[in-house]
């Protein structure tokens, strides 16, 4: 039933589930990373040595979001290069629509990250790859994932070291789906999202439609979210702009003009979901679980009645909320 009010204001954290509120935690804990691997997954490894703008084309022409750095000279893993970091990239060398971008094919890879390491872009990253091990549990990933604040965790061959698979939210929480049938049925999947406190209500970050494609890449760094609500001049959702969004511009060579709006910007994207996947704050657990695994998507924006955002349910959230709070873990604390 849709909700109508006029703000929801920060519940996160203020989890209510009851005595059976172990269940995913526990099913987390017993199965390892290796169970939710696919049988064949492709993953691309890349030098530091290579040059910024190729690595990102190489993402694209391979369909993949992000992929380990390896460094030849050290013979090891260094980190990971993922959207966020392209984001980074052109947030810091972008001019104006008449100064092309040199530096990005000036720059390696490692002499890029030498400098985001300076500047505000890697100012809350780690030095080196975040992997776990492929015998370490589901729980521990999720960990991992929501303490780290990552969206890629490698997984390796506990015997060679060999990167397997990268491991999202996203494939996590199928893996968990795919055996809730079969599972005792927790009574907390009929409260809403909103009683058990699941999602962020305040201090959203979101665009304007009139704005530009360069104020949401300055949101995307400056907030470190995930995806931006793009709302109209009354406050409704008009669209949703997410970081792999970005990747469109690598694919379309159309990064040198970012002062077009995020109506234009929204309408550019070739590979997209029509419409904004929403949720409404009455909603129950078990419905909105359902609605963003069949959608696969990394979060649904909360709307009132009136289609005005109210908050942002991410997977992130979902995972915070099924597997470690009832392990007495808060990971998404700032
Ligand atoms: P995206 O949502 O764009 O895929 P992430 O949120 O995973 O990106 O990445 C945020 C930052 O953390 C990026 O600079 C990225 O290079 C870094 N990062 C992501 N995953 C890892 C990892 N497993 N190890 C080290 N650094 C990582
Ligand atoms: P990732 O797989 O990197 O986590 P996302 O789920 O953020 O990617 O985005 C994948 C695609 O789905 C993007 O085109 C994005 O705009 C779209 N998308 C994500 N969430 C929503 C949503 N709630 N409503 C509409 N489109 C969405
Ligand atoms: P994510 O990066 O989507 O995995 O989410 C990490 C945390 O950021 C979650 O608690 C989300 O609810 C929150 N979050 C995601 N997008 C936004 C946004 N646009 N504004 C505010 N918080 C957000």
């Amino acid at each position: 039933m849709p909700f109508s009010g006029s703000g929801i204001h920060g519940r996160r954290g203020s989890f209510r589930f009851g005595a059976d509120c172990g269940v995913f935690m526990d099913f987390m804990k017993s199965h390892s990373c290796y169970e939710a691997v696919p049988t064949s997954s492709k993953v691309l490894l890349l030098d530091t040595k290579l040059q910024v703008k190729a690595a990102f084309l190489a993402l694209v022409s391979n369909g993949l979001r992000a992929a380990p750095l390896w460094d030849s000279r050290r013979q090891r893993f260094v980190g990971m290069l993922t959207i966020t970091d392209f984001i980074n990239s052109l947030h810091c060398f972008y001019r104006s629509p008449l100064v092309q971008m040199f530096e990005l094919e000036r720059h390696r890879i490692d002499t890029w990250r030498g400098l985001a390491f300076q500047k505000v872009y890697l100012k809350h990253s780690h030095h080196g790859l975040i992997s776990i091990s492929a015998n370490t549990s589901l729980f521990e990933a999720v960990l991992m994932l929501l303490r780290f604040k990552i969206h890629r965790l490698p997984v390796l061959d506990p015997e060679s070291g060999d990167v397997l698979h990268i491991l999202t939210h996203k494939r996590i929480l199928k893996f968990l789906y795919l055996y809730l049938q079969t599972l005792p049925r927790p009574r907390f999947l009929d409260q809403s999202v909103l009683d058990l406190g699941i999602g962020t209500f305040s201090d959203l970050a979101v665009i304007q439609d009139s704005d530009s494609l360069f104020s949401a890449l300055t949101l995307f760094v400056q907030r470190r979210v995930s995806a931006l609500p793009v709302v109209d001049q009354q406050g409704h959702v008009v669209g949703l702009y997410s970081r792999f969004d970005v990747i469109n511009l690598a694919a379309q060579k159309s990064y040198s003009d970012l002062e077009v709006t995020m109506t234009e910007t929204l309408k550019r994207r070739t590979c997209f979901i029509e419409g904004v996947l929403k949720c409404y704050p009455q909603e129950s657990l078990e419905t909105v679980l359902q609605r963003i695994v069949q959608a696969q998507v990394h979060r649904l924006v909360m709307v009132d009645s009136a289609d005005r955002v109210q908050g942002i349910v991410s997977l992130s959230d979902l995972l915070q909320a099924l597997v470690l709070s009832p392990a007495g873990i808060n990971a998404l604390l700032p």
